[in-house]
């Protein structure tokens, strides 16, 4: 028993992978994804290994319903990969939030439960969802074990000088108030990577894992432990995300309440929704739109272009400082993967510190996995493509005393 299913609830979609642990490498059986879950249609696309790739507008109502039309799939005669819901030997849960009581991956129980439902507080656009995928696989596989994976779990190796904030301190001891970080998959998975790229054990590197999606963030991982992390009690901190602001003064949401009468919510929807990208473009929350306007020398684009990566660029000096030195640079995430532009102007003028690119070779690489730094370059710079997937996999079957 070692093929595990991999899933991953958002607020109108869930991801599945099926993914077989038990060969010489992972097998991906097979990967789908139920997006717009409770609107007019939904739409479910399914690719099978070896197979041809489905996609069907259907209606699914809620969370669980999206799973149950997955794993209907999984079971067909025609499309499917397995004969039957017992070859699933566990299930493995993405899990936003696990706040300070999760450093590692866990077999879900009724008392993990209740504490991934105590996180929902600190996480309350994230977790519920998370939550409801959970409830929906309980349901559905009564005795299959199911493992969740928090983002947050791999930083929880912070020191306290780096997750405090300086505020009243009663507001950690009381209500967790602190920096807790999310991607940790992610990191964790590209810092792995980035060692076995280097040919040297991730217990001696010192490490700035860029991950740059949707959501960005950026961690100094030293040994292998993340030292620091720019997201924070939320993923909202730290660098320009798609929609999101990143940092700010704390200062800006009060005066907009005050002077403009804009309520909770509604700031809620101006930082998390209308900001980053988005909203210092006014022209989408996709890079590839924002390089496209920048090659037509458009101004809105360029301003975009140039605080998203000067964001970066400090936050690779502040790591920089705070490991005192550094091994590799590693790029990853939707726009680290695919952006020869971001990773050009985020590192550029950086020389003084180590970092050399090679301009050929950032052009080459890009899209796959690889060196982009000059053979002389003080500093190793990755592309390496992340796959939380299989992290959350590889957790799920080392708990089932698999790996
Ligand atoms: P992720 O959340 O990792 O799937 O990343 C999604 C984001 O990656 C998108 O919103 C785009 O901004 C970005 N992206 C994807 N493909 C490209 C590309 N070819 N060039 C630039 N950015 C890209």
């Amino acid at each position: 028993m070692s093929i595990i299913l991999v899933v991953n609830v958002g607020s109108s979609s869930v991801k599945y992978q099926l993914i077989d642990m038990g060969k010489d490498k992972p097998v991906r059986l097979a990967r789908g994804l139920v997006e717009r879950i409770g609107l007019d249609s939904s739409i479910h696309t399914y690719i099978p290994l070896d197979g041809e790739m489905m996609r069907k507008e259907l209606e699914v109502p809620d969370h669980s319903k999206a799973i149950e039309v997955a794993l209907e799939t999984l079971l067909d005669p025609d499309v499917g990969v397995i004969a039957d819901r017992g070859e699933i030997a566990a299930v493995g849960h993405r899990v936003v939030h696990g706040g300070e009581k999760f450093s590692s991956s866990t077999i879900i129980n009724d008392e993990v439960m209740e504490q991934i439902m105590e996180c929902r507080r600190l996480a309350p656009l994230h977790n519920p969802h998370n939550i409801k995928g959970i409830e929906a696989c309980r349901r559905l596989f009564p005795h299959t074990p199911q493992v969740a994976v928090f983002d947050t779990a791999f930083h929880q190796s912070m020191p306290p000088h780096a997750f405090l904030y300086a505020l009243p301190h009663e507001l950690y001891t009381e209500q967790g108030v602190r920096r807790y970080g999310f991607h940790g998959s992610s990191h964790r998975f590209v810092a792995r990577e980035a060692a076995r790229e280097l040919g040297r054990p991730l217990s001696e590197l010192k490490l700035i894992t860029v991950h740059l999606g949707n959501g960005c963030s950026i961690t100094a991982v030293q040994g292998g432990a993340s030292m620091d992390t720019s997201m924070g009690l939320t993923p909202l901190e730290g660098l320009v995300m798609g929609t999101r602001s990143g940092d700010i003064d704390p200062a800006i949401p009060l005066m907009l309440m005050r002077t403009s009468g804009i309520h909770t919510e509604g700031m809620e929807r101006i930082l998390n929704r209308k900001s980053g990208i988005l909203g210092l473009s006014g022209i989408g929350s996709d890079m590839r739109e924002i390089e496209e306007a920048v090659e037509a020398g458009d101004e809105a684009g360029i301003r975009t272009l140039e605080v998203f990566c000067y964001r970066i660029k400090k936050y690779i000096g502040a790591y920089m400082t705070v490991l005192g030195g550094l091994d590799a640079l590693v790029f990853t995430g939707g726009i680290g993967e695919n952006s020869m532009v971001v990773r050009q102007k985020s590192t550029a003028g950086l020389e003084f510190l180590g970092i050399h690119l090679d301009h050929e070779q950032n052009r080459r690489l890009n899209r796959s996995r690889g060196r982009i730094s000059r053979q002389d370059s003080p500093v190793a710079v990755f592309i390496i493509p992340t796959d939380e997937e299989l992290v959350i996999a590889e957790d799920t079957y080392a708990l089932l005393g698999g790996g």
